[in-house]
């Protein structure tokens, strides 16, 4: 599906978001969906008018086995080079386990993912905070941790255009990540908070439907962030004296 000008959501995905970017000449996908998901991206790769040859780059947000399922596939499909951030590198190369949440029920996400996550690969780029893609030289990497600890995001300054990840997602409304999913809670607040303070109209996220040319974006996005804010103010226990 054509999201804006050079930029395409993978059709025929339900359980995450990805998505194509022209680099003028080739293209960069940026994350892979779960295992099997290749067929439909290569499907949505030729309606965009790109040969598997002509993909530049593979690049992963975080982790997640929804994100990474495809990968090594892709890879096979492509040649491309994979690029990630090194927390999120260590686990896609099978040296970490796949990032989980704390506590018991973050045992249980553990052992769902250690079920699904497809053979280590290699990542040939690491991508820091304040780099940019690369064959995507306009695009920033933004550092957005806390759903996974080394979680990043790409942002397009001019075009004020966010690729989120699952940093901020679009699931019954603009939410952070739930905290079933989240490795760590106050940092993935304050990665909202940040995304919130750029200049934003139009973005996409690892779940839900993108946004395109809404001049509000970066207020609705401050509106979650605010959420959180009292959310957390409202947790805490109430001292009477
Ligand atoms: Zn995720």
């Amino acid at each position: 599906m054509y999201i804006d000008d050079g930029i395409w959501l993978v059709d025929q995905l339900s359980a995450s978001n990805v998505y194509i970017v022209s680099t003028g000449g080739g293209a960069v996908i940026v994350d892979t969906g779960v295992r099997g998901s290749t067929p439909a991206i290569l499907n949505t790769l030729h309606h965009a008018g790109f040969t598997p040859q002509q993909v530049r780059a593979l690049v992963i947000t975080h982790a997640h086995v929804d994100h990474i399922g495809s990968l090594p596939e892709l890879q096979q499909a492509t040649g491309a080079p994979i690029c990630a951030s090194p927390g999120e590198a260590a686990a896609i190369e099978g040296h970490q386990p796949i990032p989980h949440p704390p506590g018991i029920h973050g045992l249980l996400f553990l052992a769902m993912s250690s079920a699904t996550r497809p053979q280590p690969v290699a990542v040939q780029h690491l991508l820091h905070p304040g780099g940019s893609i690369p064959h995507l030289p306009e695009w920033r990497v933004v550092g957005t941790p806390g759903h996974t600890p080394d979680h990043v995001s790409f942002y397009h300054p001019e075009r004020e255009f966010l690729l989120a990840g699952d940093a901020v997602v679009q699931m019954g409304g603009l939410r952070r990540s739930p905290w079933i999913f989240t490795s760590h809670m106050p940092t993935a607040k304050a990665s909202v908070a940040l995304l919130a303070g750029l200049r934003l109209r139009s973005a996409g996220w690892g779940h839900g439907q993108p946004i395109v040319d809404d001049a509000t974006l970066s207020q609705r996005l401050a509106e979650v962030a605010r959420r959180d804010r009292s959310q957390s103010i409202s947790a805490r226990p109430l001292k009477w004296n």
